[in-house]
C-alpha cells in the first residue's frame, strides 16, 4: 500500500468518468487514495435523456446523476466523492468555491491533479472549470493562504482528453496505460444510463490511444487514457 493521494475536478458528474476513469482505477488498485469533487450534476446541460422523461424536474434529473456517479465511484475504487451542486450551464464558480477548492489541495496534497482543457467551443462549462481548478492549485501553493496550514508542492496537472481534441487546441503528451482496468472503466461507464449514446464512443477512445500508446513505447497494451500535462516532467536522466 502507498500513502500517494490524487485529485480530479471534474465539471459534470460524469466527466470523470470519460475522462479519467482509468486513471483513477488504475490509481486506486494501486493503493492510491483518489479524490474526486463533482463541482455540478450535469443536469441541465448533460441528462438530455432523463429530460425527455415525463414530469421530470431539477431535483430527480440531479438525485439521478448524483446515483449514478456514486455507482461509477465504486466500481472505479473513488475513495472520497464530492458533489459541491454549483449548477450548470452556467457553472457558478465564485470566490468562496475557489478557497474551498483550494482547502482541498491542501487537506488531500495530491501528487498529481486532473481536469479539463483550456479550451472548449462546445462547452463553456470545461474550460471554466480548468482555469478554477488551476487557479484553486496556486491558491493552495501561496503562503500568504490560510497561513495556519501548509502550502502544497508542485503537482502535475493532467488535463482531461475533452470530446473533440482538435476544437479545443488540445494535444496529448502522456498515454496511460490502461488496459488493466479497461473493465472497470466501462463498467462505470455503464452507470450513465442517462448517456448511452457515449458508451461507445469511449470505449473506441480508448482502443485508439492504447494503439498509440503501443506505438509509442513498445509495450503492449489495449487501452489507454491520454492527456495534457500542464507543466513539464522534470526527471534526472533522460532515457
Ligand atoms: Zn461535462
Amino acid at each position: 500500500m502507498t500513502d500517494k493521494t490524487a485529485l480530479v475536478v471534474s465539471a459534470h458528474s460524469a466527466d470523470f468518468v470519460w475522462r479519467a476513469g482509468g486513471a483513477i482505477a488504475l490509481h486506486a488498485a494501486a493503493g492510491w487514495s483518489v479524490t474526486v469533487v463533482c463541482l455540478s450534476f450535469g443536469e441541465r446541460g448533460e441528462s438530455a435523456r432523463l429530460w425527455r422523461q415525463d414530469g421530470m424536474t431539477l431535483d430527480r434529473v440531479k438525485a439521478a446523476r448524483r446515483a449514478e456517479a456514486e455507482r461509477a465511484a465504486g466500481l472505479l475504487g473513488i475513495a472520497d466523492i464530492r458533489f459541491w451542486d454549483l449548477g450548470d450551464y452556467p457553472i457558478r464558480l465564485d470566490r468562496d468555491a475557489l478557497f474551498e477548492l483550494a482547502d482541498l489541495h491542501r487537506r488531500v496534497r495530491p501528487a498529481w491533479t486532473m481536469t479539463h482543457s483550456r479550451v472548449d467551443p462546445y462547452n463553456a462549462d470545461h474550460p471554466a472549470v480548468s482555469a478554477f481548478a488551476q487557479e484553486a492549485r496556486i491558491v493552495a501553493q501561496a503562503h500568504g493562504h490560510d497561513p495556519g496550514t501548509p502550502v502544497i508542492g508542485a503537482p502535475q496537472v493532467y488535463l482531461f482528453e475533452p470530446h473533440q481534441p482538435e476544437q479545443c487546441g488540445w494535444k496529448p503528451d502522456t498515454i496511460l496505460d490502461i488496459s488493466d482496468v479497461w473493465d472497470r472503466k466501462r463498467a462505470a461507464i455503464e452507470c450513465m444510463q442517462g448517456q448511452e449514446h457515449l458508451w461507445e464512443y469511449y470505449t473506441r477512445v480508448a482502443l485508439q490511444r492504447g494503439v498509440q500508446g503501443s506505438r509509442n513505447s513498445g509495450r503492449r497494451m489495449s487501452h489507454g487514457e491520454a492527456y495534457e500535462a500542464v507543466f513539464p516532467t522534470v526527471v534526472g536522466i533522460l532515457g
